[in-house]
């Protein structure tokens, strides 16, 4: 028989795995008048494919950690003030899950368009905040008002809380109504729809065999924690520049931001040179073929020709003695935007900074080979992180690799979810106030870094 912390623990693993947790989110379940939590976000904090039951914190219902060995989630208000004021909450599951995210951001209810989930949304959804992370008692506490006797709140620009009476009937919760969302998205454009009756809503619930065969079917979706990535060589080295460039290129490849004719490079320490991955497969790219390339642009090693792209790769590193990383990506919706003219709101908490200064653009389909378009590229591109060329991809330049990625997918992902909420209304930007906390709230790219690294 598994403890609830066991049991707790793979809940958040399989929530990871139906997509609904990424690095942020956090679940909790009550066990007499405590509460046991997963970890909050920190250096050598797991993240939630990783964690096992020795992660999980004991907390009191004010929020102070009895046992556990990392910090708490910043925002435990949450949970704690819906047990203290809800006796029948057993779980409380905290996400950041992607369609519900786009129906957080515009004035649409959820409709009952399909059997799962008919009754929770026979009435609007409760909604609360414009995207702040609720850290105070008070705060909670106006939470827990706002949910009142619902089973889910929407948090507009941040995510959702889903409660239940248990561990498995939350996530079954928070999954069948990502599901509800995402079919409600796709009818969007359809018109008027039949939707599932209160009462007909009633007799489906009652029909439904208790949560036995979910917690089954969840349960058997569990991975089991994964190890921690081995760890990589010292980035002082060249090999572990290499084996970073390499990592980069799988984590850019595994997220759709590239396919075969982007590419990162970063300087070598101590050297006039840098390391470029060539063109090929960037799912499959190993460290040893890396082109190494001097600040002529010439190929000075590896097995396969650096691409002609080096040489803007070559005038930024002259050009800003403070970059080491570049990450050059032909992305989806981070292209669409500028093509038609639009910046991407600022409409989710992650990400929301990068798209705060006005995106500079080097307005020429181009493939950006000589040496006029690289002028004006890297002009454009100035004491900033990141240049676009129209028509073409993005430039992301960081101090270290981790800053240049994370701006890399979490300006993808925003534009994403823009484009998701655009489909269903006039999505909402966060508040210029939420906007300002961000810097200190969110994690670090080292931390994004270490949680995508290891997927
Ligand atoms: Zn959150
Ligand atoms: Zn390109």
């Amino acid at each position: 028989m598994d403890t609830l912390a066991e049991e707790l623990a793979r809940t958040l693993r399989v929530a990871h795995v139906l997509g609904l947790i990424n690095l942020l989110g956090h679940l909790s379940v009550r066990i007499g008048d405590r509460i046991l939590v997963t970890p909050g976000r920190g250096l050598g904090s797991p993240p939630p494919n990783r964690i096992t039951a020795s992660d999980v914190l004991t907390v009191d219902f004010d929020g102070r950690v009895l046992e556990g060995s990392y910090r708490a989630p910043r925002d435990l208000a949450m949970h704690c003030a819906i047990y203290r004021t809800r006796p029948d909450v057993k779980a409380v599951m905290h996400s950041h899950q992607p369609e519900m995210l786009a129906f957080g951001l515009v004035e649409r209810e959820l409709l009952p368009v399909v059997h799962l989930n008919a009754d929770q949304v026979q009435s609007p959804l409760p909604r609360f905040g414009q995207g702040e992370l609720l850290t105070t008692a008070t705060q909670g506490e106006a939470l827990s008002r706002t949910l009142g006797d619902a089973g889910a709140c929407q948090l507009p620009g941040h995510g959702i809380l889903v409660v239940g009476a248990g561990l498995i009937e939350v996530l079954t919760r928070a999954h069948h109504l990502e599901e509800l969302a995402k079919m409600n998205r796709l009818a969007s454009p359809l018109g008027k729809l039949n939707v599932v009756s209160a009462a007909e809503a009633a007799r489906i619930a009652s029909q439904r065999a208790g949560m036995e065969d979910f917690r089954d079917y969840y349960n058997s979706l569990d991975p089991g924690p994964k190890p921690a990535p081995a760890p990589m060589a010292p980035l002082i080295s060249i090999k572990g520049v290499r084996e970073r460039v390499a990592l980069a290129c799988h984590v850019l490849h595994r997220f759709g931001l590239v396919n075969h004719l982007e590419h990162v490079s970063h300087r070598l320490p101590g050297q006039d040179r840098f390391v470029i991955s060539p063109r090929g497969d960037m799912g499959k790219i190993q460290p040893e073929d890396l082109a190494t390339v001097d600040l002529s642009g010439n190929w000075v090693e590896g097995p396969l020709p650096p691409p002609p792209f080096r040489f803007l790769h070559r005038d930024i590193f002259a050009a800003r003695s403070d970059v080491q990383a570049i990450v050059h990506t032909h992305e989806t919706y981070g292209r669409i935007y500028p093509a038609a003219g639009l910046s991407i709101p600022p409409v989710h908490r992650i990400g929301a900074n990068l798209v705060e200064h006005t995106l500079p653009v080097y307005d020429v389909p181009d493939l950006i080979f000589d040496e006029e378009p690289r002028r004006a590229v890297v002009a454009l591109l100035g004491q900033g992180n990141i240049v676009h060329e129209r028509a073409h991809g993005t430039d992301f330049v960081a101090t270290n690799i981790e800053e240049a990625l994370a701006a890399a997918i979490h300006r993808e992902r925003l534009a994403e979810l823009h484009h998701r909420a655009l489909q269903l209304g006039r999505p909402r930007p966060l508040p210029a106030y939420v906007l300002e906390r961000l810097p200190e709230e969110l994690p670090s790219a080292g931390e994004w870094w270490d949680y995508w690294t290891g997927l």
